[in-house]
């Protein structure tokens, strides 16, 4: 069985799909032709997907998720994790970690090699910057910092090493289950990260749900899908269940016509190295089937793994990958920074060359995974308007409001303040996790051509954030902290949620 979709208001259809996913993951054929641009040629696509035609690199992914999962249910709890490999810290022999106090005129100095390439900044937050320092730029980042007078520290001699001694993070196999029906659906993993291809594994059976459509918007540089999981209004909730009393076109039709839809936008995994993006947007996703009494007239748009290439090069080549994985001409470095490629404010706070990890690329929407993003949300916006756009990170626990570009407020800035702290104090009852509310610019640094920024300044989204998720301290978050962290985010978003649905819209 093939799913595909189709966005209907009044005489306007927009086909958002190019890809669709099937229902029996064991028989996947999906295939995929060109890009979420591509609307004109969508039916053609869907054809083609019902011949069954199928990538060779799909195909393969799905042997080996299937394998897995069938391996590690046949050798029983016991062999159901593994030792995460270690060949992705090789690159990061000899890095340094320093933590840079933080004193007058040396964001200043820091913003500028970092700019250049020379380093790269990992921690946002607190009095301090923690940075990371290649071997080859260790001599020329310490003569800039003491030419200024900079104190630092050097917190870890060898990152590969220490991530080889500290980073134990188990891999667990697939055992995801499975079909979901209308009142459950097999949950993502939350005590392990998951790979590339468990995470495609169970966006398939996720896929099966009734409530639940999951699509392609577009390929990445290397031709991986970026997934979007559009998660329908419940009509009913039994038990507190999600329960469809509709056929899906019948419920279709009634959702995308329906003058007074909205939408919410969540978007994971921009940037590569930071997991518990992904993860934490996977539990999103599972919670808000599960409970469909949450945001009962509002359609949720979750796009949990915006940078796939880059999600698969940090488990299989640098765990500490931030960019996309193009291949940039007339340079020896690699990737564009996916969240400074929008075009809002393009350039003001990023770095123009290759090298850096803030490179925006050579031109506003130059990458096909900001262009899919781009695309799919004016798609979505112009259905059924988006009234929140969240954009997940790590790390600093921060919830962070537009503008990046200035420290002028933005457009309905109280009100963004005011669910920003709805969203703190519900995150912090469970867990006692202190999320700062505050202005991208004011808290952390002048920056540009961000989600967030782009769906302010362009969509003139009203609510619009970018959280910065657990810890306070790195990327390389334990395995133990994607539930807990997965949960405190639930729970602030969920508040939001009904803070900005009322009665009158839940019918
Ligand atoms: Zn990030």
């Amino acid at each position: 069985m093939l799913m595909g979709s189709c966005l209907q208001c009044g005489s306007v259809t927009l086909m958002l799909l190019v890809t669709v996913i099937t229902v029996d993951a064991r028989t996947l054929a999906a295939s995929d032709t060109g890009a979420a641009s591509d609307i004109a040629a969508a039916s053609d696509t869907e054809a083609a997907s019902d011949t069954g035609a199928a990538g060779d690199t799909e195909a393969a992914s799905d042997t080996r998720a299937t394998s897995d999962t069938a391996a590690a249910s046949d050798t029983g709890a016991a062999s159901d994790t593994e030792q995460l490999p270690t060949n992705n810290y090789q690159y990061l022999d000899g890095h340094q970690v320093w933590r840079v106090e933080e004193e007058e005129g040396n964001t200043t100095i820091l913003q500028q090699l970092h700019v250049a390439g020379v380093l790269d900044v990992l921690d946002h937050s607190g009095p301090s910057r923690t940075i990371r320092v290649p071997p080859e730029s260790l001599s020329e980042v310490n003569y800039n910092l003491q030419n200024a007078g900079v104190h630092y520290l050097v917190l870890i001699h060898d990152l590969a090493t220490y991530l080889r001694d500290h980073e134990v993070i188990k891999l667990r196999r697939g055992n995801i289950g499975q079909t979901c029906t209308s009142s459950s659906c097999p949950a993502p993993l939350t005590d392990a990260y998951m790979t590339f291809e468990q995470i495609e594994w169970y966006l398939r059976h996720l896929a099966t749900h009734p409530r639940v459509e999951v699509t392609s918007i577009g390929k990445s540089v290397e031709g991986r899908n970026i997934w979007l999981v559009h998660i329908m209004p419940a009509t009913t909730c039994r038990g507190g269940r999600s329960a469809a009393v509709m056929p899906r076109h019948h419920q279709r039709q009634k959702h995308y016509r329906a003058a007074k839809a909205r939408s919410i936008w969540l978007e994971a995994g921009l940037h590569a190295r930071e997991w518990i993006s992904v993860s934490v947007a996977l539990q999103l996703i599972h919670n808000m089937v599960r409970e469909c009494s949450v945001g009962r007239a509002v359609h949720v748009y979750v796009v949990p793994m915006a940078n796939p290439d880059g999600y698969v090069y940090t488990w299989t080549h640098q765990r500490m990958w931030r960019k996309n994985r193009r291949r940039n001409h007339g340079s020896n470095c690699d990737g564009v920074d996916l969240n400074r490629n929008w075009d809002f404010q393009f350039g003001v706070g990023a770095s123009s060359s290759p090298c850096s990890e803030i490179y925006q690329g050579p031109s506003s929407f130059s990458e096909p995974e900001t262009q899919s993003l781009r695309d799919a949300m004016h798609q979505v916006n112009s259905v059924s308007k988006l009234m929140l756009v969240l954009a997940l990170h790590s790390y600093g626990q921060l919830l962070l409001y537009p503008f990046g570009h200035t420290t002028e407020p933005a457009p309905h800035t109280p009100a963004m303040r005011r669910l920003g702290n709805i969203f703190a104090q519900h995150a912090k009852v469970g867990s006692g996790t202190v999320y700062d509310v505050m202005n991208s610019a004011t808290g952390l640094y002048f920056s540009s051509g961000s989600t967030d920024d782009w769906a302010k300044g362009v969509l003139n989204t009203k609510f619009v954030y970018t959280l910065e998720l657990r810890n306070k301290v790195t990327f390389l978050l334990n395995a133990d902290q994607i539930f807990p962290t997965g949960q405190e985010v639930w729970d602030g978003l969920r508040a939001m949620i009904e803070a900005l649905t009322p009665e009158k819209l839940s019918e």
